[in-house]
């Protein structure tokens, strides 16, 4: 009969593209279509071009007619390049970031993978990466504490079954010690450990300790990786070559071929959240993809996110924690603030934290000075007429590079010389107000003209090596006064350093952001653990206008577990995230008014087909309402459920379709958001 006549298999794939949709092809006429799976790679005919897509799916009804079907014109790949838990992941990321499934292919791929040229198979390439001789492993005999072997034991017990831990962990208690005996236990299982670190973490120095430990290839990913690079570590991790897996966030995405772990380090660095185009939390993706996989999960950090803390409060993780510095002798640096009020003040730096500066010089010690800005100073004033710096293209002010005689924008790329007088009024009396790295470092050579000095911010280590270089010297005890910005803050240890000071805690308290205090608490006690080793404690000084603030009191008194269930019960009064979950449509155009009067439309568009239970806030305009030209504003919507919060995203999804917006307007969604825009 003629309905048993065989269909043709037609392939649902995903191209680069941003639509939301697939599209389908027929095969092409002389290929074995026994031999076609998902996940392999096809070339296809897109409009005038031809382009590389990958097959999600095979089947043999399609949405558009059979006659307009095109073919694809070849099969790139005699198996699958990704792996059905990858596909799957790619598929979950897309639904729950509403993001164009081929954009978040386009992140899981290497380039060279990607490309229209590289029509060649890959299969030859593979075998490049067998092991030349056995990368010498001398295991160091560390006696583990009972807190390690605990938190070892634990995650041993589940080891073939998704579990989800957060290893709470101080500063230097050996939370990678722990890390490294699971690790073996994976290793030994001839399975893969996938290991994400923020980008600011991924040093020769990290790496190294893992190469130390283990005599087996490990694949490293980080973006200064050259594309052919890339491949490689990809195509390590994908054949099983490589046991370890070191990368930051989008190594979220590689396969494995034998997975055994997947650990995040760090887990509350914002680092792991993308953002721009597909705004994904590597630290949500290691959850998904861990049951995907079936395996177990760790995330570790000295200051866990208040939503890890929560998902062990709900027993959706199982905390493990190492309270003491690892090694015995162990103490804790101890909290001062430096109450700045009617203090004689010498550009941000009060007459009161010279003494204990001076006091750490004489006994030998390293003093590190944290202030969260670089440059010189943010505002540029005309003493005359009051005219301020300001950039042409954003809400923002120019910041002084004094060094450089310039001024420089830090929302976009704007710079220009300092000018010699006002451009308002001709007065060449121009003050500058504020400080930055450039003018704290300045004033405290000047302060102390015997001490060494040196600056780590962006502007000091742009040039490759040179913060591995500083590092090394300041180890060498070659500076004794460290001033930097985040860089200090995270990653390094600093064995000589007794004391450190954080110049502006006051800014993290007045902040529109509500994380702004979870922030400022974690970087308070990353920069704390910076400092001191047993026997040198350290001491930690916070300068601020607000002694009396019970954030602080609470932080330096209670320490951070104390300063969390504060902060998670402030949470739950308003209902902010953890325990609601938050969406943000963001807009923004070249035309004044045009980000806003779209979101109020989308919003009208969208409100009738929303139940109640969401919330819509605005649309608002952004925090900074120009940036780079554009004017930006936003819509946030809150629910304290997230089937229904994703719900009314597709509604909203399909508003905006409807109203198909112009060309010059820009959007786009941020599920989750981490920052406000
Ligand atoms: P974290 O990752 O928590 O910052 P590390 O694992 O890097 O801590 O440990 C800090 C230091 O203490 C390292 O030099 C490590 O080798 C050492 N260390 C870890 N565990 C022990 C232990 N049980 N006994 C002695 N030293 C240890
Ligand atoms: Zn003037
Ligand atoms: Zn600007």
């Amino acid at each position: 009969m003629l309905d048993t006549i065989k269909k043709p298999l037609i392939l649902r794939v995903a191209v680069p593209s941003p639509l939301r949709h697939t599209f389908d092809y027929l095969l092409p006429k002389d290929y074995n279509p026994t031999n076609i799976m998902p996940g392999i790679r096809v070339l296809v005919p897109f409009g005038k071009r031809e382009i590389i897509g990958v097959v999600l799916e095979i089947v043999t009804e399609s949405k558009s007619e059979p006659a307009k079907l095109k073919a694809a014109l070849t099969v790139l790949d005699n198996e699958p390049l990704l792996p059905k838990s990858i596909l799957d992941l790619i598929s979950w990321t897309s639904k729950y970031y509403h993001h164009p499934i081929g954009d978040v292919i386009s992140n899981a791929l290497p380039n060279l993978l990607r490309e229209a040229t590289r029509k060649k198979k890959i299969e030859d390439e593979n075998n490049e990466y067998k092991l030349s001789k056995e990368f010498q492993a001398k295991p160091k005999t560390i006696q583990l504490n009972e807190h390690q072997k605990q938190a070892i034991d634990a995650v041993k017990k589940h080891l073939n079954e998704f579990k989800a831990f957060l290893l709470d962990g101080i500063t230097s208690s050996g939370k990678t010690e722990v890390y490294l005996r699971v690790i073996a236990e994976i290793i030994a299982a001839h399975k893969q450990a996938l290991v994400l670190v923020p980008e600011i973490n991924l040093t020769p120095q990290t790496i190294a300790r893992f190469a130390e430990c283990f005599a087996v290839p490990i694949a490293v990913f980080h973006s200064r990786l050259t594309p052919k690079e890339r491949l490689h570590s990809w195509l390590m991790a994908k054949n099983g070559v490589a046991s370890i897996v070191i990368g930051t966030r989008s190594a979220i995405f590689t396969p494995l071929k034998n997975p055994g772990i997947i650990i995040i380090d760090e887990e509350h660095d914002l680092s792991f959240k993308q953002q721009s185009g597909l705004r994904y939390s590597a630290r949500n993706l290691a959850i998904i993809r861990g049951k995907l996989e079936n395996i177990p999960v760790i995330l570790g950090s000295a200051t866990p996110c208040l939503e890890s803390i929560y998902n062990v409060k709900r027993k959706r993780y199982i905390e493990l924690t190492l309270p003491e510095r690892a090694g015995g002798l162990a103490i804790h640096p101890s909290f001062h603030l430096v109450d700045m009020r009617n203090q004689k003040l010498k550009h941000g730096i009060a007459e009161n934290l010279l003494h204990p500066i001076k006091k750490h010089l004489a006994n030998q010690g390293q003093v590190l000075i944290f202030i969260n800005r670089r440059g010189f100073a943010p505002i540029l004033i005309c003493h005359h007429c009051g005219w301020v710096a300001g950039c042409k293209h954003c809400d923002a002010r120019l910041t002084i590079h004094q060094k450089k005689r310039q001024l420089r924008c830090h929302h976009c790329d704007m710079f220009e010389k300092i000018p010699p007088k006002c451009p308002k009024c001709s007065d060449e009396n121009l003050l500058s107000l504020g400080s930055g790295t450039e003018r704290v470092e300045a004033t405290l050579q000047e302060l102390l003209p015997e001490a060494k000095l040196i600056r780590i911010d962006r502007d000091t280590t742009r040039r490759k090596n040179s913060l591995e270089t500083m590092l090394k010297n300041i180890h060498n005890k070659e500076y004794q006064i460290l001033v930097g910005t985040q860089m200090l803050a995270k990653g390094h240890h600093f064995p000589d350093v007794t004391m450190v000071a954080v110049l502006n805690v006051d800014q993290g308290l007045f902040s529109a952001d509500f994380r702004s205090s979870e922030h400022l608490a974690q970087l308070v006690m990353q920069v704390a653990g910076r400092a001191g080793r047993a026997e040198k404690p350290g001491e930690v000084y916070l300068q601020t206008h607000n002694p009396q603030h019970p954030l602080l009191l609470n932080l330096i008194n209670g320490g951070y577990t104390s300063f969390v269930n504060n902060c998670l019960e402030e949470r739950q009064a308003a209902q902010l995230p953890p325990y609601s979950y938050l969406a943000l449509l963001h807009a923004e155009s070249k035309e004044q008014a045009a980000a806003l009067k779209f979101l109020a439309q989308i919003r009208t568009g969208a409100e009738k087909s929303l139940t109640n239970i969401i919330k819509l806030f605005g649309p608002i305009p952004a925090v900074m309402e120009r940036k780079a030209g554009h004017f930006r504003a936003q819509l946030l919507l809150q629910s304290q459920n997230r089937e229904t919060l994703q719900q009314a995203l597709d509604i909203l999804l399909k508003t905006i379709d409807e109203l198909k917006p112009k060309h010059s307007l820009r959007w786009f969604l941020d599920v989750d958001p981490v920052e406000l825009y």
